[in-house]
């Protein structure tokens, strides 16, 4: 089969994470989140690291403060990270999909010529989820994570009195700080100025946004992002 690339995109709460662990689970597709990417990265360098990205410097403990006020982090720090991840799952002939980058006009003017060259313009799918701002305030001052894998519960009528990940039984934990009421709207604010105009890039480089509903069930939400990247 063609490799292919799925472009999961959506305000913070869209179910964009939830939707990209179903349809990797489906499809075997790698799921390549930045947000993933840069707490890995947190764990596993030391704070006083400093990445060297066309001659500019970026320190670990920086990156970690803004990351946990709401704030984003250096696109050419986060670029680097999942640039790095794209070239080795395409060496692997491996299918992505993406719930969480581009999410800067920088990221997607960095990614979306790699990923044309790796995988073929007709192999990239771009699948836009729509919600109210409301809708995103609510899911995101309830969402959880669990402690084990970190998988992303989102807030829903089905998910609300889950005490344990229903994938392998740890407990559900807040994300400290992300998910404050606070932080959530500057998140917002964020999207609005900086991941919104990711939109006109993605389709001046070629690709067309297929728009899903995403305040649907978990499941009516997968089936239209099946149809979307057929
Ligand atoms: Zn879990």
């Amino acid at each position: 089969m063609q490799k292919q690339v799925v472009i999961l995109f959506g305000q913070p709460g869209a179910g964009k994470g939830t939707q990209a662990e179903i349809l990797s689970g489906k499809t075997g597709y790698f799921h390549l989140e930045s947000s993933k990417a840069i707490e890995n990265c947190f764990q596993n360098e030391s704070p006083e690291k400093v990445f060297e990205i066309d001659g500019e410097k970026f320190q670990v403990s920086d990156e970690k403060i803004r990351w946990e006020t709401g704030l984003l982090n250096s696109p050419p720090f986060v670029v680097n990270l999942i640039a790095e991840k794209i070239k080795e799952l395409a060496k692997e002939n491996k299918s992505i999909i993406f719930s969480g980058s581009p999410r800067t006009v920088y990221e997607a003017e960095k990614e979306m010529p790699l990923l044309k060259e790796l995988y073929g313009l007709e192999n990239i799918k771009f699948v836009m989820l729509e919600i109210t701002p409301e809708v995103t305030i609510q899911r995101n001052s309830h969402r959880r994570i669990c402690e084990l894998v970190r998988h992303s519960i989102l807030f829903s009528p089905e998910t609300e009195n889950l005490s344990v990940c229903p994938l392998d039984g740890s407990d559900l934990i807040k994300r400290k700080g992300l998910d404050d009421v606070e932080v959530i709207k500057k998140r917002l604010e964020v999207f609005k100025a900086e991941t919104f105009p990711v939109i006109e890039i993605i389709e001046r480089h070629g690709l067309v946004a297929n728009k899903v509903n995403g305040e649907q069930t978990v499941s009516d939400v997968h089936k239209d992002i099946l149809k979307a990247i057929q």
